[in-house]
């Protein structure tokens, strides 16, 4: 199979996603990642459009990239202007890249509505543009956008502004699915005709908003278009561009067309996730190839399957993406779980013994009173840990009181009344038991600060440890009159984070209970680190 060029437009059309604002240092380490990942080109922006990008390329003179060939973009000129005298067009001669993509019309209806001039005048600001670029030495990609609509309108018209743009030695045509609402049939259609007048190589640049993007892109290169445009983990305008961590595993794994290397291909998962934290999103454990989930199982039998054959549920293997394979404990799974999970943290679980069998049955058990391990590996540790006759906690709850009161503030203030909590708790580490109390601004705080007070004589280094994220949620499918509440909180060391999970009827309780395995796993990670560290 003929070879496949990869086009990021991340740092343009990704940053269009709603919520999503790159830095300059952002799209810079973004543009770093996707060199990495062997990228061909990589849009960094539209200079023409915003000081920023202007300062991106700028700065991006001084990035080394081993694969990938940075690419400007802009539009055509505008209607009975000059190309010369084109601030848009002057600003990519002046970004310090080699290859410009400009975008410009080829539906009918978009010239005499939206742009209001002639369709004539379209073709001259296509051939203008583009002659202008080529003359100032620049390799020129051509977009031509809302193509698939105007194909359907008047077909004629939208091949001549691909033919326009390949008489004027655009190097290549990238036929747009601007409005996302194409299907993959259509596509083909499309290609196939635009292929059969011009042998500029062709390239297709697929929204998301029919959810058919990647399908849309994998059509197009089997009709023979030779670029692809997409945009890590699908950002993009409304539903997203087409998805480039499932573009490329498809066309390489499933296609057989080698767009980038084994060792590239690895790193797909990692750039992905790098992508997401850049534009701070939570990263998607949906996304094919790359999520948390993609390849998790969760059904007993599936367990059990993958166990013996790692092929037996999944459609491709996960290490080729830099993913892993990732049981999930619940109620729903089977022994085999629990023995695979296991085994994942270090922990040898005879297949034949009895621990499996128990630890399932009070998985079974706490799950009914609102616990959930499926995202709180760190509280799943702890059960397994806790079941070995040996284990000794660093730590031990005996009670705590809580108090929340409501406290007038000087009348001065705007604000009259100001709520404060005072949390007493008692804790044993060994034979000692401590009796602490503090104040917080919440309970869940002043709970917090009080088992720090008490812990932190034993163990300094838990001050490294900090609360990140605390969600709770009310849990309706619980039987009674009295709804259980589940807690999950997220720690981090600075290094690593991990969850853990807290249920009662009661807030503070849950709240308590999953505060205290956070920093119970951290000790035991610590201890663990320790040893090893001595042996
Ligand atoms: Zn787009």
């Amino acid at each position: 199979m003929s070879s496949v060029q990869l086009y990021d437009t991340t740092l343009r059309d990704g940053a269009q996603k709603e919520g999503v604002s790159f830095s300059v240092v952002d799209k810079l380490n973004i543009a770093q990642k996707l060199d990495e990942l062997g990228i061909h080109f990589i849009e960094g922006g539209w200079p023409g459009s915003n000081p920023k990008d202007i300062e991106f390329f700028d700065k991006a003179k001084s990035l080394t990239l081993a694969h990938s060939t940075l690419v400007a973009f802009g539009s055509t000129r505008r209607p009975k202007a000059k190309a010369e005298t084109d601030a848009n067009l002057l600003a990519l001669t002046s970004a310090g890249v080699k290859v410009a993509t400009i975008v410009g019309k080829s539906s009918e209806l978009q010239v005499t509505q939206v742009l209001e001039t002639t369709l004539e005048e379209n073709l001259s600001m296509i051939a203008d543009s583009i002659g202008y670029l080529k003359a100032k030495g620049l390799t020129v990609f051509f977009d031509a956008e809302h193509f698939f609509d105007g194909f359907k309108i008047n077909p004629d018209y939208a091949l001549r502004c691909l033919i326009t743009a390949a008489e004027a030695e655009a190097s290549c045509l990238v036929l747009c699915d601007t409005n996302g609402g194409t299907l993959p049939n259509e596509i083909t259609v499309a290609i196939k005709a635009a292929k059969k007048l011009t042998s500029v190589p062709l390239g297709i640049h697929a929204h998301n908003d029919s959810e058919s993007a990647v399908a849309n892109t994998l059509a197009a290169v089997n009709a023979g278009a030779t670029q692809v445009q997409g945009t890590i983990n699908g950002y993009g305008e409304r539903c997203g561009n087409a998805n480039l961590c499932s573009v490329i595993p498809n066309l390489k794994l499933k296609m057989g067309i080698d767009c980038v290397t084994d060792e590239q291909l690895a790193k797909l998962t990692e750039v992905s996730h790098y992508v997401s934290e850049a534009a701070n999103l939570a990263p998607d454990p949906f996304l094919p190839y790359v999520g948390a989930s993609a390849f998790s199982h969760k059904g007993g039998l599936h367990v059990a399957g993958v166990t013996k054959w790692a092929d037996s549920y999944q459609h491709a293997d996960p290490a080729q993406v830099g993913n892993r394979q990732r049981a999930v404990v619940s109620e729903l799974s089977g022994k085999h779980n629990i023995i695979y999970k296991a085994k994942e943290l270090g922990i040898d679980l005879p297949s034949q013994g009895k621990e499996a069998q128990k630890l399932l049955e009070q998985i079974k058990r706490l799950e009914s009173r609102g616990f959930q391990y499926e995202n709180a590996e760190a509280s799943f540790e702890l059960l397994l840990h806790r079941a070995k006759p040996d284990y000794q906690a660093p730590f031990e709850l005996v009670d705590f009181m809580v108090i929340v009161e409501t406290r007038r503030r000087q009348p001065t203030r705007k604000s009259l009344e100001e709520t404060l909590a005072e949390a007493m708790i008692k804790v044993r580490v060994g034979t000692e038991v401590i009796h602490t109390a503090a104040e917080g601004n919440g309970p869940v705080n002043a709970l917090d600060q009080a088992l720090r007070k008490a812990l932190l004589q034993f163990y300094p280094s838990l001050a490294a440890v900090k609360l990140v994220d605390y969600k709770v949620r009310i849990l309706e499918e619980s039987i009674g009159t009295e709804s259980q509440v589940r807690v999950l909180i997220e720690s981090s060391d600075g290094v690593e984070e991990w969850t853990t999970v807290g249920s009662s009827p009661n807030l503070i309780e849950a709240s308590w209970l999953a505060l205290a395995d956070g920093l119970e796993y951290w000790l035991l990670k610590q201890k663990t680190s320790n040893s090893l560290a001595k042996s």
